[in-house]
C-alpha cells in the first residue's frame, strides 16, 4: 500500500541544475524543497557585489547561442527571457592582435549553414574545401581527442574552430573530446545563423537565470533553504531513505524522491561507487569598470592573445579566459594589468587601469577530455528515488548552461514519473 500523500522532491544544490529541476516539477503536484549549501542561488553562474569596481559582476560572462533551446525555455518560463540580448542576426567579430587584421563572421539568419557557401560571409582567403573538418568533427561517431580527428591547424581551425571551442569546451581543443564538439556543431554551426544568434545577460547572470527562478519558484510554494549543506545520504531496500543536512536530518517517505544536483566532486562523497569526472578546468575573467567605447563590438574574439573574448557591457568591459590554467598561480594585479593592455590596444582606451577585479574560477567545468566525458553518469541511479542532476552529467553536452538545463529538466521528469509510478 502506497500512502496517498503524493510526496516531496528534495532538490539539492540551487546551481541552475536544481533550479530547472525545481521549475519543472512545478504543477507536477508535488511538494519541492530545495536545499543549497551556500548563501546564494546560481552556483557556478552568479552575480555579486564586488566591493574592488563598486559593480554588482557576474563570476564569468556567460554566452548562450539561440540554439539553446532548454536554457532559452528556461528563460521563458521565469519571465526572464528579454533580458538577454544579441545581434539581430549571428555574426562574431575577431581580431589578431600580432596581424591587428580585424574580420567578421556572418551566419546570416537561415537554418541551414548557407554562410559556408558564401565567400562574403565565410572567413577571408577561405574556400568551401577549408571547412570539410567541420563536417569530418560534425560526424565523429566515436569518442577520440578532437587532434586526432581533425588537423588542429590552419585559417579555418585558427580563426574559427579553436576560439569556438575553446570557449564551448573550456579545454585546448585539440585534446577536447570529437564527440562533445560534434553535438556541439550539430546543434548550433550546422543549423545555419537560427541557431547560432550570441546572446548575453547583459545586466548580470543574476538578473537572468537566478534571481527571477527564485521569485517564480516561491510564488508556487517551492521552499528554497540556504546554508543547507547536505553532509551524508542514508540508504535501504533499493531506495534513499534519509537526508542528513549540517543543522537538520529528514526521513524520506515512501513517495519522495531526491535530486541531487550538486558539482562531481561533492556527488562522489554521497552517492557510493558513483563514477564521475574528476578533472576539472579553470576559467579567468576580468572586469574593468570604464564605459565601452562605441566602436567596441559587444563581444570581440582575440586571436594570438592573452584575452579569448572581450564583452563591453555597460558600465564595463569584461574579459573571459577559457582553459586559463596557467594563469591561476599569476599575481593579480599583474595579471590585470596584462589583460587590460591588451583591451586597451584593441579599444583605443588609454593605458591606465580602471578598477578592476579578477575572478578565477579553479573548478570552472569538468575536463572535456575523451575520458573524463566516459566517466559522466545517467540521471539513473542504482536507487530507485534517487536522481542525479549537473552540467557533468550524461548530457551528451560539454559542461554549459544548456548542459545544466536539460540535466534538470530531465531529472525533474524522472521523479516525476516514479513518484506517479508509485502513486
Ligand atoms: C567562469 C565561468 C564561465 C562560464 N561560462 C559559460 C558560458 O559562457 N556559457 C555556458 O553555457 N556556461 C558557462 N559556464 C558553465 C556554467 O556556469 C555551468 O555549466 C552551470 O552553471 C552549472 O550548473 P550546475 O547547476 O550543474 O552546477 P553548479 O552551478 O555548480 O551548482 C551546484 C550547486 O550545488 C550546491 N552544493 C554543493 N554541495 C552541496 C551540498 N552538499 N548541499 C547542498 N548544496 C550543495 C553549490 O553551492 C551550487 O549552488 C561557465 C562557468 C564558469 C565558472
Amino acid at each position: 500500500m502506497h500512502s496517498s500523500d503524493p510526496g516531496t522532491v528534495h532538490i539539492i544544490g540551487a546551481g541552475l541544475a536544481g533550479l530547472s529541476a525545481a521549475v519543472r516539477l512545478i504543477g507536477a503536484r508535488r511538494t519541492v524543497a530545495i536545499h543549497e549549501a551556500t548563501a546564494h542561488a546560481g552556483g557556478r553562474c552568479r552575480s555579486y557585489y564586488d566591493q574592488s569596481t563598486d559593480m554588482v559582476i557576474d563570476n564569468g560572462v556567460h554566452l548562450l547561442l539561440s540554439g539553446n533551446h532548454a536554457a532559452l525555455s528556461f528563460t521563458k518560463t521565469i519571465g526572464s527571457a528579454s533580458g538577454l540580448h544579441g545581434p539581430a542576426e549571428a555574426e562574431f567579430s575577431f581580431i589578431d592582435l600580432l596581424s591587428s587584421e580585424h574580420w567578421t563572421l556572418r551566419f546570416g539568419d537561415s537554418r541551414f549553414p548557407w554562410w559556408v557557401f558564401d565567400k562574403d560571409r565565410r572567413l577571408p582567403h577561405t574556400a568551401i574545401v577549408d571547412y570539410l573538418p567541420l563536417a569530418r568533427l560534425a560526424l565523429a561517431s566515436t569518442d577520440k581527442p578532437i587532434g586526432a580527428v581533425i588537423n588542429c591547424s590552419g585559417p579555418i581551425y585558427d580563426r574559427l574552430l579553436e576560439p569556438l571551442l575553446l570557449a564551448a569546451l573550456n579545454i585546448t581543443p585539440s585534446e577536447g573530446s570529437a564527440r562533445l564538439a560534434s553535438t556541439l556543431i550539430r546543434e548550433t554551426l550546422a543549423l545555419g545563423g537560427q541557431a547560432c544568434r550570441p546572446l548575453l545577460a547583459r545586466d548580470g547572470l543574476g538578473t537572468v537565470f537566478v534571481m527571477p527562478a527564485i521569485a517564480y519558484l516561491r510564488e508556487r510554494g517551492v521552499s528554497i533553504a540556504f546554508q543547507d549543506e547536505l553532509t551524508a545520504l542514508r540508504f535501504a531496500n533499493g531506495r534513499a531513505t534519509r537526508l542528513e543536512f549540517t543543522k537538520h536530518t529528514v526521513d524520506l517517505d515512501e513517495n519522495d524522491a531526491v535530486i541531487l544536483a550538486v558539482p562531481p566532486y561533492v556527488a562522489v562523497n554521497l552517492v557510493p561507487n558513483l563514477l564521475a569526472p574528476s578533472l576539472f578546468r579553470g576559467i579567468v575573467n576580468a572586469h574593468f569598470r570604464i564605459d565601452p567605447p562605441v566602436h567596441l563590438p559587444p563581444m570581440l574574439g582575440v586571436i594570438n592573445g592573452t584575452c579569448e573574448w572581450i564583452f563591453a557591457l555597460p558600465g564595463r568591459i569584461s574579459v573571459t579566459i577559457s582553459d586559463g590554467g596557467e594563469l591561476f598561480n599569476a599575481p593579480r594585479a599583474d595579471l590585470a594589468q596584462t589583460i587590460w593592455r591588451e583591451v586597451a590596444k584593441v579599444a583605443r582606451l588609454p593605458d591606465t587601469l580602471p578598477p578592476w577585479q579578477i575572478v578565477r574560477e579553479r573548478r570552472a567545468t569538468f575536463a572535456a577530455t575523451p575520458e573524463q566525458n566516459g566517466l559522466r553518469p545517467t540521471a539513473e541511479t542504482a536507487w530507485g528515488n534517487l536522481f542525479l542532476a549537473g552540467d557533468w552529467t550524461a548530457t551528451g553536452l560539454p559542461a554549459t548552461i544548456e548542459s545544466a538545463v536539460r540535466s534538470g529538466y530531465r531529472a525533474a521528469y524522472l521523479a516525476g514519473h516514479q513518484l506517479k509510478a508509485a502513486a
